[in-house]
């Protein structure tokens, strides 16, 4: 059986990444989403097993240590990482996956899993990616800042990828992210 195709978003806070994900999964039954597990705690609304696995930092760096994660990392503050099981079992039974994670995490995957497809999402410009995470509400001032912050830094780690998608319109988005994972599927060569 061919193996799934591994699929790897990431992009600043507020690029949209997390609907643009969304909309991915509700349109392809074939792509399984990656549950990542973290230290940091709920949103309101968020619920265990299925936005995350929140684990206290005790059960998290006990994780680490038996190297049950594809790829794990610190990110503001908190860890967070990819469960290598439940990946490897979809992938190995035809299925693709998805993972939103972190540019640290998806180089670190890059590094173990050259066949990964690597997708990063901007935002149209700045001054949007501000009031998308602003509008959004779940961020304390000082967290926000941060995470503005970082989103300057990130943007530039974007031609480290093999596509840079830019979210002006949610719908153009997914179907732009479709057309790459179509063309992804009729690749004769991967690396
Ligand atoms: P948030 O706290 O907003 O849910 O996520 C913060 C950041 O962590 C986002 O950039 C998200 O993509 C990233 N992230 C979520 N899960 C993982 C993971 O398993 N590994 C890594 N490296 N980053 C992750």
């Amino acid at each position: 059986m061919e193996k799934g195709l591994l699929l790897v978003v990431s992009g600043p806070s507020g690029a949209g990444k997390g609907t643009i994900c969304k909309r991915l999964l509700s349109e392809n039954k074939n792509i399984k989403l990656s549950i990542s597990a973290t230290t940091r705690s709920p949103r309101a609304g968020e619920v265990d097993g299925v936005n995350y696995f929140f684990l206290d930092k005790k059960d998290f760096e006990e994780k680490i240590k038996k190297n049950e994660f594809l790829e794990y990392a610190e990110v503001y503050g908190n860890y967070y990482g990819t469960p290598k099981q439940y990946v490897l079992e979809q992938l190995n039974s035809g299925k693709d996956v998805l993972l939103e994670i972190d540019i640290q995490g998806a180089l670190n995957i890059k590094e173990i899993y050259p066949d990964g497809v690597f997708v990063f999402i901007l935002p149209p410009s700045m001054e949007e990616l501000k009031s998308r995470i602003v509008k959004r509400g779940t961020e304390t001032k000082e967290s926000l800042t941060r995470r503005f912050e970082s989103a300057y830094e990130e943007i530039k780690f974007a031609f480290k990828y093999d596509y840079a998608v830019v979210n002006d319109e949610v719908d153009l988005a997914v179907n732009k992210i479709q057309s790459i994972i179509s063309a992804e599927k009729y690749r004769v060569h991967r690396q």
